[in-house]
């Protein structure tokens, strides 16, 4: 079994009653925890005849966990999918893992693909004697235990499949994060879970969380833009480490009361998935003065995060914008260039992770594995290997993040791929060609997207053809993907071999 699991179980037996997760009003003990993800493992391995991935469909209810540990635990990866996903999303998932049952967590499915359909509240929990499991029945090694699905240039998601081994040493050096390493002592921890489960940046709190014995305390997406509510909610918390995006940071430092009094036992901000700015770190520091802040990059296909730093006062001064910091051990990362060339210190160039953390691969997607996943044998032992895409540089000993090489970006932290939006644009009627292109703030942060249209027939009203288009969209594609402005245009301005300018229509834009 891996090291995750057994570490589970062995904390559910340390400290049964300790509540182990909190959404709101719902809650589950450490204890009821693990006798329900047996009790449904034992199901799995009685009635599913092979170990295909299981969706697992629903928000934040305590059982999407014991959802997710059943799989595991009976040796199966499991794929979450957020309620926030549209139809189009949620069935492109399910066709492309094809699982042999779907679970659906206190929301109906809005699809009809699926093959078989287990409603986890409905399932009979009675008779909850202790349902022992066979001793090595749970992922380990190389089997994959989750699988993460992401934007994807051609419209369909890919999904990123992570293993139990690669989630294991992600789990073993994040707890060391932070000067005063909280998390390898035997304190208590609550931790704070903002993002959904099909983002992984969720895979930071939830496996913090379940390593150390902790609590985790959620914020379901309807109170994350209720502030009232949100500061009330946090209050109640008696929250040791906050993990969420910078933006959602930004968010809740928009009133002041989002300080030490509200949170007074915070010690640890954990960031990653976007740009996090001098402003907010300073923001966070003046308001929680004996907290620390710590920014971590890294994309879903190694595992979350692989470097870190901890925002000192030093940090901020000698630098901006923010280094992502050091890289962890057992994962290289080299700077090269388009031939594949490493690049000396300062030279800018595309960030490539080595190491015991990067994902086998996405799901069914040779084509796309060929491109950008690989293997580096150093100093005799092969890891695997993946092209971010993203370009940075070495300085200091430490790395820096400095944009993309293609046309990926992050909205709000959401990570969108501009061709994805683009694709489901133009399956939209009366459209002939689309352009995506994001519209960036003075700091240079993107902060909307506008769509260039051209149309097939003559439109009457650009207003009413927008709303019609952002209509269609909604089946589609997520919310936060859909643009909120449109230009109708008569033509695109063209490369020469045939391609949309985006920077000649950028130009012209700007006159
Ligand atoms: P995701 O797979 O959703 O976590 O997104 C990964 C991408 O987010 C990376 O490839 C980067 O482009 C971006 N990213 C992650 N962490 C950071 C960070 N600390 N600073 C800037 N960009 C980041």
């Amino acid at each position: 079994m891996s090291l995750v699991l057994d570490k589970i179980i062995e904390n559910a037996s340390k400290n049964p009653e300790r509540v182990a997760y909190i959404c709101e009003e719902q809650s589950i003990t450490w204890k009821e925890l693990d006798e329900k993800s047996n009790k449904l493992a034992s199901y799995f391995l009685e009635t599913l005849s092979d170990k295909t991935p299981v969706v697992v469909y629903g928000h934040k209810h305590p059982f999407m966990i014991v959802a997710f540990l059943a799989c595991v635990k009976s040796g199966r990866a499991y794929v979450p999918v957020d309620i926030t996903f549209p139809n189009k999303r949620i069935s492109d998932v399910i066709e492309a893992v094809n699982p042999e049952i779907v679970l659906t967590v206190d929301n109906n499915l809005p699809v009809e693909t699926a093959k078989r359909i287990l409603e986890v509240l409905e399932f009979e929990w009675e008779g909850n004697e202790e349902s022992s499991l066979p001793s090595d029945c749970g992922v380990k090694g190389e089997d994959v235990h989750y699988i993460i699905f992401t934007s994807g240039s051609t419209g369909t998601p890919k999904g990123v499949q992570i293993t139990a081994d690669c989630l294991d040493n992600f789990v073993k050096w994040a707890i060391t994060l932070g000067s005063e390493k909280i998390m390898e002592g035997d304190k208590h921890l609550t931790f704070i879970n903002q993002a959904p489960f099909s983002f992984d940046l969720s895979v930071f709190d939830l496996y913090l969380s379940l390593y150390t014995g902790g609590t985790l305390y959620t914020i379901p997406k309807a109170m994350q833009s209720d502030m009232k509510n949100l500061y009330a909610y946090l209050g109640k918390s008696g929250a040791n480490v906050w993990v969420s995006t910078p933006s959602f940071a930004e968010i809740a430092t928009s009133d002041e009361c989002f300080s030490k009094e509200l949170l007074p036992e915070l010690k640890l901000f954990l960031f990653c998935g976007e740009t996090l700015t001098n402003q907010t770190a300073k923001k966070l520091y003046d308001r929680f003065p004996k907290a620390e802040v710590v920014n971590t990059y890294g994309p879903t296909e190694s595992t979350v995060a692989m470097t870190e730093i901890v925002v000192t006062d030093d940090v901020m001064e000698k630098y901006n914008p923010l280094p992502i910091g050091n890289v962890k051990p057992g994962t290289y990362v080299y700077i090269m260039d388009e031939d594949g060339n490493i690049l000396p210190d300062e030279e800018k160039g595309e960030i490539v992770i080595v190491g015991d953390t990067v994902s086998v691969g996405y799901w069914n997607n040779p084509e796309k594995n060929a491109e950008v996943f690989g293997t580096m044998n150093i100093d005799g032992v092969e890891y695997r290997l993946y092209h971010t895409h993203d370009k940075g540089y070495y300085k200091d000993g430490v790395l820096f993040y400095c944009g993309r090489i293609d046309l990926q970006i992050k909205l709000h932290g959401y990570r969108i791929e501009l061709e994805d939006i683009e694709s489901n644009i133009l399956a939209v009627s009366n459209v002939e060609r689309v352009v995506v292109m994001p519209d960036y703030s003075e700091a240079n942060e993107v902060i909307g997207l506008t769509a260039y249209v051209v149309s097939k027939e003559k439109i009457e009203s650009a207003l009413k053809e927008r709303s019609r288009i952002r209509k269609a969209l909604e089946s589609r594609i997520p919310e936060y993907m859909i643009p909120k402005k449109f230009v109708f245009k008569d033509s695109l301005p063209v490369t020469n071999n045939g391609k949309v300018d985006r920077r000649k229509l950028r130009e012209q834009e700007e006159c």
